[in-house]
């Protein structure tokens, strides 16, 4: 599907939230980035989201994995494994959220596998799309914007000497020896505690997604360039 196809879909669930916000969270609003959560859009959509202590196993060999994730639309359910880290566990909710929204057909009973860094995209044509929908609603183009623009001032912030060298001094020589198109950079930007002196959260632990699902956003959006 077209990824703005999908990126406006997530823009619809989002809008969802906001005009249930007073049903949603009856002890208080929060701020924009609190009320992205997949159980949030789970209880928009009608779905009961649980956490299990394991979904067991999926899968036979080489290929065996242990379920991180179950969409059963027919009981409007999504369980989560709870057996994986948090940044994990977010993530699979919310790539079950895209299954829903995206109107996925052949996803009515539904195992996942856990997502580790979804910049390999190897997996399915679905897949890969409720994992972009899911990177979208997580962190959404407005607010990454006005993060990231408080943490680098430029945008787009350019693969150079200096602006790699203000990122990590450490290793900006490695940086800088990976080159365009190595998605190091990306990942560099998108897990960033510093630049010019200042510190911050870095902008994947903001959003609270991985480091690979942000640093995929900042790319489409045309944050950095290389
Ligand atoms: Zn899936």
């Amino acid at each position: 599907m077209d990824r703005q196809k999908i990126e406006h879909e997530a823009r619809l669930l989002q809008q969802e939230i906001w005009r249930h916000r007073a049903t949603l969270f009856p002890m208080g609003v929060p701020p924009p980035k609190g009320m992205l959560e997949p159980e949030v859009a789970a209880a928009v959509l009608g779905y009961q989201y649980v956490y299990s202590d394991g979904l067991g196993n999926w899968g036979q060999g080489r290929d065996l994995f242990e379920i991180a994730g179950m969409l059963d639309q027919q009981r409007q359910l999504i369980a989560v494994s709870n057996k994986y880290d948090y940044l994990s566990m977010r993530f699979t909710g919310a790539h079950e959220i895209g299954h829903i929204a995206l109107a996925h057909p052949g996803r009515i009973m539904h195992r996942d596998r856990p997502v580790f860094d979804i910049s390999r995209g190897s997996r399915d044509p679905e897949e890969q799309d409720a994992d972009y929908f899911a990177a979208c609603f997580l962190a959404p183009e407005k607010l990454v914007r006005e993060a990231f623009k408080a943490r680098f001032v430029l945008m787009p912030l350019r693969l150079i000497d200096g602006v790699v060298f203000n990122l990590c001094k450490a290793s900006s020589h490695a940086l800088m020896r990976a080159g365009p198109g190595s998605f190091a950079f990306a990942a560099a930007v998108a897990a960033s505690r510093t630049f010019n002196g200042d510190q911050f959260k870095p902008l994947h632990e903001a959003f609270g997604v991985s480091v690979s699902a942000m640093a995929i956003r900042i790319k489409e959006l045309g944050l950095i360039q290389e």
